[in-house]
């Protein structure tokens, strides 16, 4: 587009174009006008006229109006921004583009200090041609002629669509979960503390519910990342069905989402009551099989509600509470909606102190081995059972069956184990010292998790070899639970160990995954016939039989069998009958402090024996 051409082209308009084009001058050639002969005017103007052409075509849009807002003169980019030539915009209003986003008020504002102060800047929402609404920086300034009146105005305006785009783009980063395009931690987190404090506010109860998927990694092991991205999507799609436009969808992160449910009802108890139903509807929804890409897949999620609106408790706190609520979801058997509760709260404090707790034990020697005779048909002590217990200075005695699965869940069990290990084998080497007890039987628990570390087998025979030990006395006790993780390898293990001459014991026999085709594989010597049947020997005739039949495999498997748990006389004479070789429980005695222990061993009625 030519300038002088346009400039020309509307030559109905002649007064206002020079009244344009004589302010431009005078404003921008002050000291030249007053220098130059008239002589040269004309062809100074023509100069100037030049200089003014070239630089009405920048990048950025001009537009020119009268004073009653006609446009009388647009650059090419206008042109190109707004989509119009200049014929279809010459001598009309520049309402003609407006988007219609603000309002009346927006303009007469701009109008108002437009005439006050001749500058107008701002942002306007306009709209092209083709109908798309754009956002643009806009910079209007009056142009006044010598006796400061105003004749023209000058729009100055660059197009921010990209800018806002890329805006756009930082903020979903910095805001949305590039997955799933929920929410994320950061944008979740503000969107709840509106939602706290107006709940707080309102007097109004809410709730979030904090969604772990049930074996995700499998997925994601299995078939890889990319079906794990869908399952995600498909997950977020399903959260936000379930929910209404006001409550919030979020993804925390790995398998993790929130929901936020607001505005549930005034009523704790209703809420309470309302959110089981969602949490319900959610739980059902996320439990349908996904097609991902053609494939199958089953899943289920893990729920942990808590309820907001009660009392001053802060976000963060709220979402680790729900946090663990979804935890105690997981350990109830996943697929399950758990409630958060103050006492499970409690508890999980409890925990996490005696956890703590429990790391100093062994470095305060805290931990002691009890021992707990077995004896045989003739009540004789042939051996004992060495139980850990744990003697803190203020909860008093702890026993394993508190302590062990805590230790179990960290890499303690194995420090412990070899601590086990080290104090059994030192006591069977001070009893092969004295003939009253060389020839007892020490029997060791060992976890699954001590079990499968590999240096394992090399660390028995290193403490048998420290303490001199015969490996015949030492018994390691072994469960059911090991053959589920690696069979063979288990197997394999097993072997090894009776390499070194120690002998193993199955524990707790009968309650696991016992299956006859294991049995033939394993070298064992001896089955340990779970308390739990032994107590029900004379209540329950299905325990009675299983006792009886476990005693009969052993029999046949040439395997020593010890019945483990007998309390009373009625349970002996019926294992007695049925051929139990030997017992161990509380008839006989608890477990005790060696000292304690060795006592008994030494007292007149054991020594007759
Ligand atoms: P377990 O190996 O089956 O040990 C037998 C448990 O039954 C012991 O409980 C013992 O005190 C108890 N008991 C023995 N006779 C009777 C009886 O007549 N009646 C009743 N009601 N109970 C009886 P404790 O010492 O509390 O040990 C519990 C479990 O903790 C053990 O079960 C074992 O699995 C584990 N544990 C104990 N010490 C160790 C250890 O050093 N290492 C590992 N890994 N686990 C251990
Ligand atoms: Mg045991
Ligand atoms: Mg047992």
């Amino acid at each position: 587009m030519d300038f002088i051409r346009n400039y020309k082209g509307v030559g109905m308009r002649s007064k206002t174009e020079f009244n344009y084009r004589n302010s431009r001058v005078t404003s921008s050639t002050k000291g030249w006008a007053s220098t130059q002969k008239t002589s040269t005017r004309n062809s100074d103007i023509n100069v100037i006229l030049r200089i003014a052409e070239a630089a009405f075509e920048t990048n950025d849009a001009i537009m020119v109006t009268d004073t009653d807002a006609n446009i009388i003169q647009v650059n090419n980019s206008f042109m190109d921004i707004t989509g119009y030539s200049f014929e279809e915009v010459v001598g009309r209003n520049p309402r003609m583009m407006s988007s219609g986003r603000h309002d009346k008020y927006f303009y007469d504002e701009m109008w108002r200090q437009l005439q006050k102060t001749g500058q107008w800047a701002g942002e306007i929402w306009d709209r092209r041609k083709s109908g798309e609404v754009y956002p643009k920086w806009v910079r209007i300034s009056a142009v006044k002629n010598e006796y400061a009146e105003t004749t023209h105005y000058v729009a100055i305006f660059s197009d921010l669509s990209e800018r806002k785009k890329s805006e756009e783009e930082i903020r979903n980063l910095a805001f949305y979960d590039p997955i799933t395009k929920l929410p994320n931690r950061h944008l979740f987190l503000e969107c709840f503390r509106t939602a706290l404090s107006a709940a707080t506010r309102l007097k109004s109860f809410g709730a979030i519910l904090f969604i772990d998927l049930d074996r995700f990694k499998i997925l994601n092991d299995t078939l890889g990342h990319h079906y794990g991205d869908l399952m995600l999507v498909e997950v977020a799609a399903r959260l936000k069905a379930g929910v209404r436009e006001m409550d919030a969808v979020a993804r925390l992160g790995g398998d993790e989402f929130v929901v936020l449910i607001k505005n549930v009802s005034d009523d704790e108890e209703d809420a309470s009551r309302k959110i089981g139903v969602i949490a319900e509807k959610i739980r059902e929804s996320l439990s349908h099989p996904y097609s991902l890409n053609g494939h199958q897949h089953i899943s289920s999620p893990s729920i942990g509600v808590n309820l907001y609106g009660s009392t001053e408790t802060s976000v963060d706190e709220l979402i680790q509470q729900a946090d663990m609520a979804m935890y105690q979801a997981k350990s109830a058997g996943r697929n399950t909606i758990r409630f958060f509760d103050p006492v499970m709260q409690h508890n999980v404090a409890t925990h996490a102190a005696l956890e703590n707790d429990f790391r100093n034990a062994i470095a305060l020697k805290q931990l002691h081995l009890y021992y707990q005779m077995q004896v045989d048909n003739n009540h004789r002590t042939v051996g004992a059972e060495a139980l850990l217990r744990w003697v803190h200075p203020e909860r008093g005695l702890v026993m394993p069956n508190t302590f062990i699965p805590i230790a179990e869940e960290s890499s303690l069990i194995v420090e412990i184990g070899d601590w086990v290990m080290d104090t059994a084998c030192q006591q069977l080497a001070l009893w092969a010292k004295s003939e009253r007890t060389r020839d007892l039987t020490l029997s060791v628990n060992v976890s699954a998790k001590q079990f499968s570390i590999p240096g394992f087998v090399g660390k028995v025979a290193e403490v048998l070899k420290k303490h001199q030990v015969n490996p015949t006395r030492l018994k390691i006790e072994l469960t059911e639970s090991m053959m589920l993780e690696n069979m063979a390898a288990t197997v394999k293990k097993m072997h090894e160990l009776k390499a070194l001459g120690v002998s193993l014991s199955m524990d707790d026999f009968g309650i696991g995954y016992s299956s006859l085709s294991y049995l033939k594989q394993m070298p064992l010597d001896q089955l340990k016939i779970d308390q739990g049947f032994v107590q029900g020997i004379t209540a329950d005739g299905n325990d009675a039989v299983l006792v009886q039949t476990i005693i009969d495999l052993a029999t046949n498997f040439h395997l020593h069998v010890i019945a483990e748990g007998v309390e009373t006389e009625a349970q002996l004479t019926f294992l007695k009958h049925h051929d139990c070789m030997a017992y161990q429980g509380f008839l006989f005695g608890k477990a005790v402090p060696i000292d304690e222990f060795e006592g008994i061993l030494n007292s007149p009625e054991q020594i007759i024996q």
